[in-house]
């Protein structure tokens, strides 16, 4: 398995309990998630708010040699899921089922990416860049969702 270079995967699963993180609006911090919430910004000591969301995702992925989990942040996460963040959380607060139905969208999907070593030592994943969808139709996963919402809603629910 090569590191800093394009290399295929396959996507086995995506972490559903947590996707996006809050950050400060300016310079993209992640914001403390703690009681009451700070009132200012550690990094640029302006005001938090508004916060913005940005995603982060755990990703299992098979490799030509292993398993393993990735972490995936923002620009590469917006290539997949086809909206911002914030977007998908306001879906994800209509549609529950959301995030599980992301992740049945993405298993086996192809991508090539690029596995970078994380910058801070403490992390512990390596992080999914530069990804790019290698299925001809693939469609970003909101479409999906979108989709597959579209036919909930003109089906029997009931049933
Ligand atoms: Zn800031």
């Amino acid at each position: 398995m090569e590191i800093d270079k394009p290399i295929t995967v396959a996507l086995l699963a995506m972490e559903q309990s947590s996707f996006c993180y809050k950050a400060c609006f300016r310079c993209e911090t992640p914001i403390p998630n703690t009681t009451p919430s700070p009132t200012f910004c550690n990094t640029c000591n302006g005001s938090p708010n508004p916060f913005k969301r940005l995603f982060r995702l755990l990703f299992s992925i098979a490799t030509d040699t292993r398993v393993i989990t990735v972490v995936c942040f923002d620009r590469d996460a917006r290539v997949i899921f086809g909206c911002s963040a914030q977007q998908f959380f306001d879906f994800a607060t209509q549609h529950p089922d959301a995030a599980k139905n992301a992740n049945h969208a993405l298993v086996g999907e192809l991508f090539r990416v690029v596995l970078t070593k994380p910058k801070r030592g403490k992390a512990e994943h390596l992080r999914m860049t530069s990804v790019v969808p290698l299925r001809t139709a693939f469609q970003p996963v909101i479409e999906t969702l979108k989709e597959l919402n579209q036919v909930e809603q003109n089906g029997d629910k009931t049933a």
